[in-house]
């Protein structure tokens, strides 16, 4: 045991480990080079991005997370701030490039701190006061407004920009209408929104249905393709024999007896249909297999039959009709069925879809989105996705704060007061946080191609008036927000400071990153630990 001769190795060989200076100075590049590349995508100017994965598929796109969610980001630290975005999605469904640009620009500021010589927990410190009072200031500034002219406004600022320009409004009209019609109780379920997509139509050929659409067609030919006044069955067992558990031998040792045993089995499929049919219903929608004899008696009986629906779908469906999922065929009563004024199968761009439409007071509806190719629908979808967000958030809070940079402008100016009141080196931390937020309205003047220093010091003079200007990035003028009816939701921008601000001060108090060998070396064992590798080289 010659311990004192031999290094000790605490860490695997092939460790790479940055300390101090070093891990936050890569942490901090990781950050804002991530934040760059969404930047030039923001606001209604905002340019797309094309992403072409390994496999040769296409997505064009302006959204902020899906950016960042096709990129095969590496880096521990920029992972961190896809998160943010993630996150900013699953909150709110809106505004992440700007949860991920805030972040990317409160690193740079903190950089410019720590080059100072001011300590990160400060300016973690400094960065957290900055972060609760400018939630303060957004409460303060924050409209109540949840009326209809309100949501089409929000809708509308959510969509701007994003590929419906023509069917800006058209489109509004079906998102509020939707969020509308499954609100209960002050929530909405976004859940039972369905977004189905097709091409082959104009964008504003997009329509809402008062039901739910199923990608899938009826089993059978001989089954009717449209019933009137649907009486809806939703089963979640298959309609067949049930295969033995054990395994049985039957032994047959005449033809007779072959015979019955074919007629037994038929007789319990017939069975089956006959409980259904019994109970009155003339739709079914099944999650699992159809038997081909039960959908030749389902046909029979004049019942418009469906398998194989996904378990989402059959959710949907009971929302939207009121029938219960039943899991036994013998447990079907006439009071598990659902209702539906028409249900039918219809051809879309040459595919079978089954419609589900015209329910009483659905608590599930379906939008589908047209457009012309594949992409643009696509690009369309998130579109409805992000404004589907914003309407909901404002049903559900009934706060709206301006857009067009306003909100973040006044917190800026505010929080500078606020920092002048603040003793010590966290006041510079403060003010950091305060000059970060204006990365906002710097962008969308850049994007739009106008001087961002001259607009931004038009809209702090502006700011002196009212707390609503913000820029027409149209023409160029600092108009009042509020008027211009560019408006969202309090919560997409409480969410994305928040969510920013922690970000940064989590990545702020890392002063050592140990990263395991990445996946490609030869180190034995280590493969499995890759999950931190792809660190860049120094
Ligand atoms: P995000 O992913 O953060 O939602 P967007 O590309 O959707 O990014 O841009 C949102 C920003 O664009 C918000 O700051 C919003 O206020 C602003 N914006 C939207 N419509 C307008 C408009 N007509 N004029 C000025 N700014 C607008
Ligand atoms: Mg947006």
């Amino acid at each position: 045991m010659a311990q004192g001769q031999q290094p000790i190795l605490v860490l695997p060989e092939g460790t790479s480990r940055y300390l101090g200076r070093d891990a936050q100075r890569m942490n901090i590049l990781a950050g804002k080079i991530l934040a760059e590349t969404v930047r030039t995508t923001l606001g209604p100017k905002g340019m797309d991005k094309m992403l072409v994965d390994s496999l040769g598929d296409i997505v064009v796109t302006n959204d902020g997370v899906t950016i960042l969610k096709e990129m095969d980001i590496e880096h521990p630290a920029a992972k961190m701030l896809v998160e943010v975005a993630k996150t900013q999605e699953d909150e709110v469904g809106d505004g992440t490039t700007t949860a991920v640009i805030i972040a990317g620009e409160l690193l740079k500021k903190a950089e410019n701190l720590l080059e100072m010589e001011i300590h990160p927990t400060i300016i973690a410190m400094g960065y957290r006061q900055a972060s609760e009072k400018a939630q303060e200031i957004l409460d303060d500034i924050a409209i109540d407004a949840s009326d209809r002219d309100t949501l089409m406004k929000v809708a509308m600022t959510a969509m701007t920009g994003k590929g419906t320009e023509k069917a800006r409004e058209p489109l509004a009209q079906l998102i509020v209408d939707a969020v509308k019609q499954v609100e209960e109780d002050g929530e909405v379920e976004k859940d039972h929104i369905k977004i189905e997509k097709k091409e082959g139509a104009a964008v504003d050929d997009s329509t809402l249905v008062q039901g739910v659409i199923i990608d899938k067609e009826r089993v059978h030919p001989g089954m009717p393709k449209k019933v009137e006044n649907a009486k809806i069955a939703l089963l979640n067992c298959p309609i067949e024999v049930k295969e033995t558990e054990v395994d049985a031998e039957i032994r047959i040792t005449d033809p007779s007896q072959m015979q019955a045993f074919i007629e037994q089995e038929e007789q319990m499929i017939r069975d089956m249909v006959n409980s259904i049919v019994d109970t009155g219903a003339n739709v079914l929608f099944c999650q699992k297999g159809i038997d081909d004899l039960a959908q030749h008696y389902l046909a029979k009986a004049g019942v418009l039959a469906v398998r194989r629906v996904k378990k989402s779908d059959m959710e949907k469906l009971s929302k939207a009709t009121g029938a219960n999922i039943v899991t036994n065929i013998e447990d079907l009563g006439e009071e598990d069925l659902g209702e539906a004024g028409v249900v039918s199968e219809k051809k879309i761009s040459g595919e079978e879809m089954i419609f589900v439409e015209e329910c009483k007071e659905p608590k599930a509806v379906t939008i589908l989105v047209r457009g012309s190719t594949e992409h643009v629908v696509s690009e369309v979808e998130r579109a409805i996705e992000d404004a589907i967000g914003v309407v909901a958030a404002t049903v559900e809070d009934g706060k709206v704060v301006a857009g067009g940079g306003a909100p973040e402008i006044e917190i800026a100016k505010r929080l500078k007061d606020y920092a002048d009141s603040i003793s010590g080196r966290e006041q510079l931390a403060v003010s950091a946080f305060a000059d970060a937020l204006e990365i906002v309205p710097k962008t969308l003047a850049e994007n739009a191609g106008l001087d961002s220093i001259d607009v931004l010091v038009d809209l702090r003079a502006a700011h002196e008036e009212s707390p609503y200007m913000g820029i027409d990035v149209f023409d160029g003028n600092i108009v009042d927000m509020k008027e211009a009816g560019v408006i969202e939701p309090h919560r997409v921008k409480k969410q994305a400071i928040q969510s920013a601000a922690e970000a940064a001060e989590m990545i702020l108090r890392i002063d050592d990153v140990i990263a395991a060998s990445s996946s490609g070396s030869e180190d034995e064992g280590m493969d499995e630990m890759g999950g931190m590798g792809g660190m860049p080289p120094m």
